[in-house]
This record gives structure tokens, C-alpha cells and sequence, in this order.
């Protein structure tokens, strides 16, 4: 993110008010702000296309052109200056039940989704923290949930239906396209308008969440991979005072035990005897049921629920992915700067990502930790404290979520991706002119 977006950024935190009271509808296109309220998209040019024909005539009617999901992105990755593609016309549903998949437009919610397909009898293997996110914009960006065995979102892809920047129609599945494949999906929008998105899925199946307050940090230096591999999905949250973890959330499949009355312990933090909110003193009521109660596996996997504002809605958010063998010391470097951070921070999320094959993917041949923040609206305060917490990673050769505000720039971040010259390369050849470009992947990739 550069100096004009952070401008543009804080304007936009300026205009919240009215963004909120509906004055920034555009004539066509919907809210001109992304969903924080703190990015202004430099265009009023929405195009809404609801099949792919149209998405085909929507490219090659303009020369310069991003793809539009949900605007849960916090940068100015989805940005154009000239028009944007929504793709909340796409949502169609094709369950095969035979080939265990399930083919959807691009621009459907993960929550929409999960209720479709769990009707059906079947399951996805991970979600993010919030289901109110489209499926192409999420895994266009690396979008994650938690848990060392499990992958980001992407990983569950084995299809892709893409209009590129002539307009044609290109269909890769992970069975027949192998490496390209793997470049394709993580793509932050670059090769041009995914349509429709294949994902593996599995048997329905039901969960528990329970929740631990209080864990220090001491039992992260020899337990750190214990601890994340505990359940089928773990999420640490601090503020990084008193060397502790405020909350831990443990997600946990009915079918590996995680019906069981859990421990009053662990690993010296105590149970958790009524409902959490990961912010200190916001209500539990958008939460995900918590106390061992079980509910359907799209009703636990998120934190929070599809029909509130997930987290705190006013937010700055950034996230860098570390390898996790050098977790611990990651944790203890950012924690040096707890007196700087702190003042400025809703929460930090700690999450664990498996290792994937996608090149573009923030946990590509890597066990990732995540060390996430979720800043309080105070731009210029905030804007001073992220290269701080950059140059204490910077060790750790760390990658930066696509979606969340970073200040590194492209020399550092290519060097973070062993396959960041293959990725241009793909890219040209989707798109040779340039009509995907955007003032973000400039300056965050291509330099
Ligand atoms: C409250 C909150 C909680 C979050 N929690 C998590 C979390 O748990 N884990 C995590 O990893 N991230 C999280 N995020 C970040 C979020 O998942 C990403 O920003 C994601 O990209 C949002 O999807 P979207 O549809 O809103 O994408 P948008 O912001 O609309 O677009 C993001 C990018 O995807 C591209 N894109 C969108 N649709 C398509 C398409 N069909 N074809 C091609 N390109 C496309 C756009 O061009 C753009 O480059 C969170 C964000 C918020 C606001």
C-alpha cells in the first residue's frame, strides 16, 4: 500500500459516518468503500454481470479491470481505475455427489455455501473466521482458517473457470493442469475473472468449540506444535500484554472425539464456563456457540455468526505468515514491541496453516504460524507501528496476507515466493497487455 492509498485510506475513515448512512451507494455499482469502511475504491464503474457470457462482454468492453467480491479486503487489491466486476451475480450450486465436489459461481458466500451443501449431506474441510466472504475473492487472496493439518481455503480448489483479458474462457483442474493449476489459484484477481470454482468436500460432520482463557506464553517455547495441533482447529488471541494468551478457541470434530467433556485445564489455562468474544468487551451474542455444544460444521468452523457483523466491523487488519519452526521466536519478537502495539490493537489472532503447493499461497511449502492484528481505526497511529512489526519479522522472511494492509514492497515480498518470476510469467500469458494490473500488484508484486 502506498502513500496515496494510506490518504485515501484515511479519508475514507473520515467519510465513515456518511459511508455508513448509505450516502456512498455509486448509480450502479453499490457500496464504493470496502466493507471496513477504510479503503475508497477509485472507481464508480461496477459492472454486474450474472452469467459468463456476461462477464465475458464486461472484460473486453473496457481496457483496465479488477474483479469485485465481497470487499472484505483491507488494501487496494481489488481496485481499478477504470471499472470493477462484481461477481455477486455468480452463485449457482452444482453438487456431484459421486466425485465428492461441488462446483459454484465465484461470487457466493462461504455461509450461503455451507447451508446448500450441508442439505445436501456434505461438508468443506476448512472456513475463516467469518462465512459472510465470497469464494473467489477468498481464495484469490490465501484466505485462511487454522490447524496444521488443514490448508488455507485454496487448498480445497480442484477447478477454476476463468475469463481472462480476451475474453476467452479457460477451464484448469488440478488432475490435468498440475503446476499451472497450482500457479492459478492463488491469484489476488491477476489472470482475470474466475466464474466458477470447483471444491472438494466431504461427508457432513458435526463439531464442538470450547474456549481456555489465560494461557502464558512460556508453555508456547516446547509446546508450540502441541498446542496447534490440539483439535482439529486452534486460534490463540492476545493483546500481547503479560506474556500471555487471553483466549484460546479449540474447534473439534463430533467424529474425532471432540464430543467429549473436555478438561477444566490446559496447559495451564482454565475453562471457560460461559460465552467469549475474541475483543475484550464486545458481546458473545455474533459468536459461534461455544461450551462444548454441538452444532453442524459450518456452525463452529467460523468464529463468527453469518447473521452479524463479524469482529468489530471499524477495523484496520494486517497478518504475516511466518514458518512455524521458528514460531515461538516470531511471537517473541513481535512481543517486544507490545507497548507500541498494544494501544492500537482490538486483538492478535495466532493461527497454524499446513504447508500447500499453490505459489502464490502465504503458507506455500511452508507450516505456517499466522501472527494476525486487528488494529482500532487509528490510521496514522497504526500506519507507524506495521513497519515496525515488519522489521522485527523481517528475519523470518515473512509473508504478508494479500487481503490486509502491509507497507513491504514488492522487492521483499517476491523474495518471500520461490515462484513469483513463474507466477508473472503465467500472468502474461493470461493476460499480455496488462488489463488485470492494478496500482497494488505494482507495488506489492511486480515492482
Ligand atoms: C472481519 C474480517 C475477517 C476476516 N477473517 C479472515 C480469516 O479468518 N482468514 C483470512 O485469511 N482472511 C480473513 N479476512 C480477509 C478476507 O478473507 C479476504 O480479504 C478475502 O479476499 C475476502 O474476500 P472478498 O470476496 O471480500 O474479496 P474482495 O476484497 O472483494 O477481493 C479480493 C481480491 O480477490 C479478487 N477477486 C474477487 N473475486 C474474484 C473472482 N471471482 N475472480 C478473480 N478475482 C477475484 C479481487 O480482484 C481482489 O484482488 C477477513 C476479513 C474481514 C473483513
Amino acid at each position: 500500500m502506498d502513500k496515496r492509498q494510506f490518504l485515501k485510506g484515511s479519508a475514507a475513515l473520515a467519510a465513515m459516518t456518511a459511508v455508513r448512512g448509505g450516502l456512498a451507494q455509486s448509480g450502479s455499482g453499490g457500496p464504493r468503500e470496502n466493507w471496513a469502511g477504510t479503503f475508497h475504491y477509485s472507481t464508480d464503474n461496477v459492472l454486474q454481470p450474472a452469467s459468463v457470457a456476461d462477464v465475458q462482454k464486461a472484460i473486453t468492453s473496457v481496457d483496465s479491470v479488477r474483479a469485485l467480491g465481497t470487499r472484505h479486503s483491507f488494501n487496494g487489491i481489488a481496485d481499478s481505475k477504470v471499472a470493477q466486476i462484481s461477481t455477486l451475480g455468480l452463485h449457482d450450486f452444482k453438487l456431484d455427489a459421486a466425485a465428492k465436489t461441488v462446483t459454484v459461481g465465484a461470487g457466493i458466500k462461504y455461509g450461503d455455501l455451507a447451508v446448500q451443501l450441508d442439505k445436501a449431506g456434505f461438508a468443506l474441510a476448512n472456513m475463516a473466521s467469518l462465512p459472510h466472504i465470497s469464494v473467489g475473492g477468498s481464495i484469490a487472496t490465501g484466505t485462511h482458517g487454522s490447524g496444521l493439518r488443514n490448508g488455507g481455503l485454496a487448498t480445497s480448489v480442484s477447478g477454476l473457470e476463468i475469463v481472462a483479458a480476451d475474453g476467452t474462457v479457460h477451464t484448469l483442474t488440478r488432475a490435468k493442469d498440475g503446476d499451472a493449476f497450482h500457479g492459478a489459484v492463488v491469484s489476488m484477481g491477476s489472470l482475470g475473472v474466475v466464474t466458477h470454482v470447483t471444491l472438494d468436500v466431504e461427508p457432513s460432520y458435526e463439531m464442538t468449540q470450547i474456549v481456555y482463557q489465560a494461557l502464558d506464553f512460556h508453555e508456547l517455547e516446547h509446546n508450540f506444535e502441541a498446542i496447534m495441533n490440539t483439535g482439529y482447529s486452534l486460534s490463540l488471541f492476545t493483546n500481547w500484554q503479560h506474556h500471555k494468551a487471553w483466549e484460546v478457541w479449540i474447534k473439534r470434530r463430533v467424529d474425532q472425539g471432540g464430543g467429549a467433556a473436555p478438561p477444566e485445564m490446559f496447559y495451564g489455562a482454565t475453562l471457560a464456563k460461559e460465552k467469549l468474544h475474541p475483543v475484550v468487551g464486545q458481546g458473545p451474542e455474533k459468536t459461534t456457540d461455544q461450551l462444548n455444544s454441538v452444532g453442524k460444521w459450518y456452525e463452529r468452523l467460523p468464529h463468527f455468526k453469518m447473521e452479524f457483523t463479524p469482529s468489530t466491523g471499524r477495523e484496520i487488519q494486517t497478518e504475516y505468515f511466518v514458518p512455524f519452526e521458528h514460531a515461538y521466536e516470531a511471537v517473541l519478537a513481535v512481543e517486544s514491541l507490545r507497548d507500541q502495539i498494544t494501544p492500537h490493537l482490538f486483538v492478535t489472532e495466532l493461527r497454524s496453516i499446513a504447508a500447500d503447493d499453490l505459489w502464490m499461497s502465504m503458507a506455500y511449502k511452508r507450516r505456517s504460524l499466522a501472527i494476525h492484528f486487528t488494529w482500532k481505526p487509528e490510521w496514522d497511529a497504526v500506519m507507524k507501528v506495521i513497519p515496525q512489526v515488519e522489521a522485527k519479522l523481517k528475519p523470518f522472511t515473512p509473508r504478508p496476507h494479500w487481503g490486509k494492509v502491509n507497507t513491504l514492497a514488492a522487492p521483499q515480498v517476491r523474495a518471500a515466493y520461490p515462484r513469483a518470476d513463474d507466477f508473472t510469467q503465467l500472468l502474461k500469458s493470461y493476460d499480455p497487455k496488462g488489463k488485470f494490473v492494478n496500482e497494488y500488484m505494482r507495488h506489492e508484486l511486480l515492482g
